[in-house]
């Protein structure tokens, strides 16, 4: 039976990036070693961790002046990092669902935080909008695509103090306006790479405005400086990201990429309005996620939910349930997933509602 694979994270990667990684896994780069056992600081890993970066720049768009760089401890580790690195007094939050939070609670630890917004009164389903950032904040913090929630920020926004962005679960969805963010970063189990590598997008002249001291490891300067080899990074992770970058450049890149995952999202979207027995939990379009897509059962069929869970794990539908915090089920379309996937999901509810 063929699966398909709709996690939340770590997620699908692209088949052409598991097989070099399985091959530079028995010999890598031709040097008759597993890329487990190189160094790190092998000419021929050092070809990679480039080889990344300058991929995330093409894609991208990435202008001068910024630095790409890859570290350990997963975006929740950046939670600390950016309030350590930027904020002095006071920094400005948008509370869009769970882990936006997490991110506010880090920077409590270092001085003040303005929420200056939630929308946390209807569970977290739409995007805050009409609010103002204090011009005095040291800067502002957004999460891009609310991998929970299944809501998003799909325009890079105008802001006066400098923008900081998680975009853990929608990097390389879409184009993105990086001039317009100081610091953009995420895990990297979406949609780069398996779990173990984070990355961070830095604009170099953003640095170095705090007074605190700060310890080697948290200053995004080392890592700058040290091209990510101040330590040992995450070797086989950083080597299947770059291979997933390859896959998306081959394909056309991020624009191309961006009218795959619309036309991925609109055909479950248009299905789960159309089906009668499930309706999305994100009413308003433009703050519908195209990574994250959630609906539960319409009220009169609530007691089929399980029913529905159990017919499409028999017809191949792998993590469909929805996260504890909302219920029902979320099919997360990352840029990995294929449109084929997508079309055996809406095809099972059409079955199943064919049933009823
Ligand atoms: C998955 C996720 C995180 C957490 O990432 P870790 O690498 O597990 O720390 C943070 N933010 C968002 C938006 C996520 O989707």
């Amino acid at each position: 039976m063929n699966v398909h694979n709709f996690n939340a994270g770590p997620s699908v990667l692209p088949e052409s990036a598991i097989k070099e990684t399985i091959k530079a896994i028995e010999n890598f780069a031709n040097t008759g070693m597993s890329i487990l056992s190189v160094s790190h600081r092998s000419k021929e890993f050092i070809a990679v961790s480039d080889m990344a970066e300058s991929l995330f720049k093409e894609l991208l768009d990435i202008p001068d002046g910024y630095k790409v760089v890859f570290l350990g401890g997963g975006a929740s580790t950046q939670f600390m990092m950016i309030p350590y690195n930027y904020l002095n007094k006071k920094a400005a939050y948008l509370n869009t669902g769970t882990w936006a939070n997490k991110a506010l609670k880090e920077a409590k630890f270092f001085g003040e935080v303005v929420e200056v917004a939630s929308s946390k009164d209807k569970n977290y389903n739409y995007i805050p909008k009409g609010y103002t950032v204090p011009s005095d904040a040291d800067y502002f913090h957004i999460t891009t695509n609310n991998t929970i929630f299944g809501t998003e920020i799909k325009h890079d926004m105008d802001c006066k103090v400098p923008l900081i962005a998680d975009m853990s679960s929608d990097i390389f969805s879409r184009p993105v306006d990086v001039s317009k963010y100081d610091l953009i970063y995420g895990g990297a189990q979406k949609n780069f790479a398996p779990a173990g590598v984070t990355f961070a997008i830095v604009k170099i002249s953003s640095l170095g405005k705090v007074s605190r001291a700060i310890p080697t490891m948290i200053d995004y300067k080392t890592h700058i400086e040290n091209d990510s080899m101040f330590n040992t990074p995450p070797v086989l992770p950083i080597f299947t990201g770059m291979e997933t970058l390859k896959w998306l450049k081959n394909l056309g890149g991020v624009k191309e990429m961006n009218r795959i995952n619309v036309e991925k999202a609109n055909i479950l979207y248009n299905e789960i309005e159309r089906n009668k027995l499930f309706i999305p939990t994100v009413e308003n379009h433009e703050d519908r996620s195209i990574m994250n897509i959630c609906f539960v059962m319409n009220e009169n069929y609530k007691e089929l939910e399980k029913d529905f869970s159990d017919f499409a794990t028999k017809k191949g539908m792998i993590g469909i349930k929805g996260h504890r915090s909302v219920g029902g089920f979320r099919a997360s379309t990352y840029n990995a997933l294929p449109k084929e996937s997508v079309q055996a999901l809406v095809d099972t509810m059409k079955e199943f509602e064919s049933k009823k």
